[in-house]
C-alpha cells in the first residue's frame, strides 16, 4: 500500500522531468509540495511516491548559524567549489522567521548571487507559511525531490534560533554550526545543547582576528571533547575559515567527506536515516493530530471556557485534557 493513486498524464511528465534532472520540473514539483490545497497535496504525494526509489543518493549537510555569521557567503563559496569539482548542489532553507511573520531572513533573493547563476545549482528559499513543523516537512520532501533530480549534495540552511537547529539536524547526515570568533557565543550554544547535535563547527571570519578565531576554536574543541557523546570513528572537527577570503572551504569539505565515510563504513548512515524517517513519521502524526484537534468544531467552541475553568482552578488540567481529547472520538 502506498497511500497514493496513479499520477495523471501531466504529473507523469512532471515526474519524468524531475528524474531527468530538469530544474523547472523540480521547482514546479516543490511548489506542488508547498501548496496547501488538498488536491495539490494529493498530487504532491503521488509525485513523491513515484520518485522515492530514486532518493537517498546525496550527502545531506545542515548548516546553521546566527544571522550575520556568514552562512550565505560560506555556502556560496562552498557551492561554487563543489560545482567546480563536478557536484550538483541543492540549497534549501528552513527559516523559522518565515513561519512566524511571513517575512524571511533566508528567502532574500540577492543572497548567493553567483551560485544562483550556475547550471548545477538549485537554490530554494524556505516556504513562507505554516508552523516550523510544516515548513520543515516541506523542506524534507523538497530534499527528496532534489535527490531524485540527481543533486548529489544537499545543503539545508537554517538560522540558529530556537527549534530550527534540532529540526534540521534531524533531517541531515551531518550538522555544521557556523560561529563567529567570539567567546560569548559558544557558551550560549553550549547552554542550548547544540554541542550534542554539532558534527562540525566552523569558526568563520577568521580573517578579522586570527587570534580570537584560534581561541574560539580551542574552546569549542574542548567543549566538544567533554560534552559530545562519542560516535564511533569520529571526533567532531572544529575549523577556522574565512568565507570572504575563500579560505578553509576545501578543508571543510574534506571533513564532511571524512564524516560521511565514517558513517557509511559501519552502516551507521543507513541506521541514522532509518531513525530519521520514523521520527519524521511521528512528527507528522503529532502535527496532524494537533491540527485535527485545533480544527475540531466542539474543541473550538469549548476550549476557551474549559481553559478558563482550568486557569480558575475549577477543573483539573487532566480532566480538561481528557474531555477535550474525547471530542476527537466523535466526528467532525
Ligand atoms: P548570514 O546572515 O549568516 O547569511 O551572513 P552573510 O553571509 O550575509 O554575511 C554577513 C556579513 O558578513 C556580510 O557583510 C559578509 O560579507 C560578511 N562576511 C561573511 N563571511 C565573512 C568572512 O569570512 N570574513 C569577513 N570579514 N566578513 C565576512
Amino acid at each position: 500500500m502506498n497511500g497514493a493513486s496513479a499520477p495523471s498524464k501531466a504529473d507523469q511528465a512532471l515526474i519524468a522531468g524531475v528524474l531527468e534532472g530538469r530544474r523547472r520540473a523540480l521547482a514546479k514539483s516543490i511548489t506542488l509540495i508547498e501548496s496547501t490545497r488538498p488536491d495539490h497535496q494529493e498530487r504532491a504525494q503521488q509525485v513523491l511516491f513515484s520518485v522515492l526509489p530514486h532518493t537517498g543518493g546525496a550527502i545531506r549537510v545542515g548548516i546553521s548559524g546566527a544571522p550575520g555569521a556568514g552562512k550565505s557567503t560560506f555556502i556560496e563559496v562552498l557551492g561554487n567549489f563543489l560545482i567546480d569539482a563536478g557536484h550538483r548542489l541543492a540549497v534549501l532553507a528552513v527559516d523559522p522567521s518565515s513561519s512566524r511573520s511571513g517575512g524571511s531572513i533566508l528567502g532574500d533573493k540577492t543572497r548567493m548571487e553567483t551560485l544562483c547563476q550556475r547550471e548545477d545549482a538549485f537554490i530554494r528559499p524556505s516556504p513562507s507559511a505554516g508552523s516550523l513543523g510544516g515548513v520543515a516537512e516541506k523542506t524534507r520532501e523538497a530534499m527528496l525531490l532534489c535527490e531524485a533530480a540527481g543533486f548529489d549534495v544537499i545543503i539545508v540552511e537554517t538560522v540558529g534560533v530556537g527549534q530550527s537547529e534540532t529540526t534540521v539536524a534531524g533531517m541531515v547526515d551531518l550538522f555544521a554550526l557556523l560561529q563567529l570568533p567570539n567567546a560569548g557565543d559558544d557558551l550560549q550554544a553550549i547552554k542550548k545543547g547544540i554541542v550534542e547535535i554539532a558534527d562540525l563547527v566552523v569558526i568563520n571570519k577568521a580573517d578579522l582576528n586570527p587570534h580570537a578565531a584560534n581561541v574560539t576554536r580551542a574552546q569549542w574543541k574542548q567543549a566538544l571533547h567533554l560534552l559530545r557523546p562519542a560516535l564511533a570513528g569520529w571526533t567532531p572537527t572544529v575549523l577556522a575559515v574565512s568565507a570572504l577570503k575563500k579560505e578553509g572551504v576545501a578543508e571543510f569539505w574534506e571533513a564532511v567527506q571524512k564524516f560521511h565515510d565514517a558513517l557509511t563504513a559501519n552502516g551507521a548512515l543507513a541506521e541514522k536515516r532509518r531513525h530519521q524517517a520514523v521520527d519524521w513519521m511521528w512528527q507528522l502524526i503529532h502535527f496532524g493530530l494537533n491540527q485535527q484537534f485545533q480544527r475540531h468544531a466542539q474543541v473550538q467552541v469549548l476550549l476557551p471556557e474549559i481553559s478558563r475553568q482550568v486557569a480558575a482552578g475549577e477543573m483539573s488540567p487532566s480532566a480538561a485534557a481528557h474531555t477535550l481529547l474525547g471530542f476527537l472520538n466523535h466526528d467532525p
